[in-house]
């Protein structure tokens, strides 16, 4: 089984687009989101309609939470509130409906599905440092972790003395000794100061993981976020991933 592993989208149609053209030419089995469709960009309909579309597997992240309102926006920065309060105003009530259906987590038999923490998916914690990793990896059974949030690709692995290490390395063959907790990065809105999109492929044959990166047209998701008043901060963001 292939896997082609997507997160936060953030509406970022173009990207989105681009990632999946992508995916097809990998020839990938599955599809999984792990979550946040919605928040920070112009095309919240049409990314949930296309994810709906393609993927097996879709998770709830806390902005499709927010958009949906299941979660109060008080712990959001100023630009992602702002960004909510207009994503409820766009989506249709069969969107909003479907957003509200996802769940907090999944798994197959091969890795465990969360947008957040397999330790408390509801809370929205993050996994930025092995410490953090550590106090997770009891939460699943299986030997991978898939997680996004941070926006930030990275590895974290977990020997049998339980002591995790962080890996920044874009490819790596999974030790059958380990576990792993990998987030996927992003496809519409990437921090790791990279503007192209991000997702993995995971092999369960090769027993491999690999990140891609790629190119879309910043700048024609930038008008559409102009042309709708976005803060001016989420529109410069793009270009430096950041
Ligand atoms: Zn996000």
């Amino acid at each position: 089984m292939r896997y082609a592993i997507i997160s936060d989208i953030h509406s970022n149609f173009i990207a989105l687009e681009q990632v999946l053209e992508r995916i097809h030419s990998e020839k990938c089995d599955q599809i999984i989101c792990l979550g946040d469709i919605v928040g920070y960009g112009p095309f919240p309909n049409e990314c949930i309609e296309l994810v709906k579309m393609k993927s097996d597997i879709v998770i709830a992240g806390n902005h499709d939470h927010a958009a949906a309102g299941l979660l109060e926006t008080d712990h959001f920065n100023i630009y992602a509130k702002k960004a909510i309060e207009w994503t409820i105003t766009a989506l249709t009530e069969e969107n909003k409906k479907y957003l509200q259906t996802l769940p907090l987590y999944e798994y197959t038999n091969d890795a465990f599905f969360v947008h957040s923490t397999p330790m408390i998916p509801e809370r929205w914690g993050y996994i930025l440092t092995p410490h953090q990793a550590k106090l997770n990896f009891d939460y699943f059974d299986q030997q991978i972790c898939f997680i996004g949030h941070s926006h930030l690709p990275v590895i974290f692995s977990y020997n049998s003395k339980r002591e995790p290490e962080m890996i920044y390395d874009p490819e790596l063959k999974f030790d059958n000794n380990m576990k792993y907790i990998i987030n996927v990065g992003s496809v519409g809105q990437p921090r790791d100061h990279s503007s192209q999109a991000a997702f993995g492929i995971y092999d369960t044959e090769k027993k491999s993981y690999k990140i891609l990166r790629v190119s879309y047209d910043v700048y024609t998701i930038q008008k559409a976020m102009m042309s709708l008043d976005f803060p001016e901060f989420l529109i410069e963001r793009l270009k430096y991933g950041r």
